[in-house]
């Protein structure tokens, strides 16, 4: 039997490259297209040398259309794993046109030319980001969608696009319709347990673990928290935290999701990808200071613009109808986090 052939898009960063090695390890063959605009190639070697397996890389954005092309018409690509976009919400509100360019331009050339190429599985990125404010601090799917910044509304743009193009199927009768899964990310840590693959942010982290990652190292001097008087049991923002294999195991759900009885008739679903469980941000640093038995120095600072108080996931939907659950703890979190950058202090440099 010919194998399964995965493109995964945005292979070299920090999900994608723990996808591909996941993918790997199963059985899959992968191709990654990735314009190294966040990443290194090192991501690459490493996965291959972790698994002892090769992989197919091509160095190029998705909005070339022309190398898309040449990919399908060279590769039997059976589904697509979309990581590849800008992803900074901060840089989000500065740069609209970039991220609106990037990831929404970007995701409508891919999902034409995988249609011309007949290639209709698709698993999407998304974000919790997409959620609008709600009453109720654990998200489920059907909640109302209201993300209130640049970067929240190109993933909301591209899951719409997405549910249409699932929707026109149905009016216009197609044999091989659309099967695609959005997946609705919580706050992904952590790192492969080899310590070989992680999270390389460029220059000051803008998230949590990456920080205290780094103030941990000495390379930060302290972690500014970032509000300390929410309605939350210690007055810190509470975050569902998912360990990044976990998250990229529940992309494995889907894709089999995707080739089996229930996607039959083709669609579009989304689903949250977390624990089910919030942690504060000084439960976090506690943690990480138990785990790693490394001093955090931090400071109490105002709130950060934007910030919800508490957000967690409903992962029942998931578990369901994916049959997948987050297994990893919060020492593990912690426990790769602190491995992947002990191992390597500046990162794939
Ligand atoms: P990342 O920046 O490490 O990976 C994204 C990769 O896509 C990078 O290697 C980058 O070079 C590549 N890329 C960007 N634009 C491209 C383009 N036009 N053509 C080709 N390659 C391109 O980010 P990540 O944390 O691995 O995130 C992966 C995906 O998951 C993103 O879509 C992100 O929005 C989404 N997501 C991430 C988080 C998170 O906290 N990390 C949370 C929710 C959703
Ligand atoms: N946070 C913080 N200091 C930092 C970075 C983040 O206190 O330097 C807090 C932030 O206010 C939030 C939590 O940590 O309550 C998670 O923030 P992150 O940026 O990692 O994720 P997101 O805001 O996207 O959920």
């Amino acid at each position: 039997m010919d194998k399964h052939t995965v493109l995964v898009t945005g292979g070299a960063g920090y999900i994608g490259s723990h996808a591909c090695l996941e993918l790997l390890n199963a059985g899959y063959e992968v191709v990654v297209i990735d314009n190294l605009a966040n990443s290194k190639t090192e991501s690459i070697q490493r996965v291959q040398q972790i698994t002892g397996k090769p992989l197919t890389f091509y160095q190029a954005d998705i909005r070339d259309q022309q190398t898309l092309q040449s990919i399908f018409s060279q590769h039997s690509i059976a589904t697509v794993m979309h990581f590849a976009g800008l992803k900074a919400v901060g840089e989000s509100c500065q740069l609209p046109l970039d991220y609106y360019h990037n990831n929404v331009y970007g995701t409508l050339v891919l999902a034409a030319e995988m249609a011309k190429a007949g290639v209709r599985q698709l698993v999407f990125s998304s974000s919790a980001t997409v959620y609008g404010e709600s009453s109720e601090v654990q998200y489920s799917e059907h909640f109302p969608l209201g993300a209130i910044n640049p970067y929240g509304r190109s993933k909301a743009m591209i899951e719409d696009i997405l549910r249409d193009l699932a929707a026109a199927d149905k009016i216009n009768n197609n044999p091989a319709p659309w099967k695609i899964v959005l997946l609705r990310y919580f706050n992904p840590i952590g790192a492969h347990e080899s310590g070989m693959i992680g999270e390389d942010p460029n220059g000051i982290p803008n998230n949590l673990m990456p920080y205290v990652a780094q103030v941990a190292i000495g390379k930060l001097p302290q972690l500014s928290v970032f509000g300390d008087d929410y309605p939350t049991r210690d007055g810190t923002g509470v975050r569902d935290y998912i360990h990044v294999v976990d998250l990229v195991k529940g992309h494995i759900k889907a894709l089999q999701a995707l080739t089996g009885a229930g996607f039959q008739q083709g669609g579009c679903r989304a689903y949250n990808l977390g624990t089910g469980q919030g942690y504060s941000v000084l439960e976090m640093v506690d943690a990480f200071q138990r785990v790693t038995g490394k001093t955090i120095n931090y400071k109490i600072a105002p709130r950060r613009a934007g910030d919800l108080a508490e957000c967690f996931a409903n992962p029942e939907l998931a578990a369901k109808e994916l049959d997948w659950r987050a297994e990893k703890n919060l020492d593990d979190m912690v426990t790769d986090t602190w491995r992947w950058q002990s191992q390597n202090p500046n990162g794939y440099a």
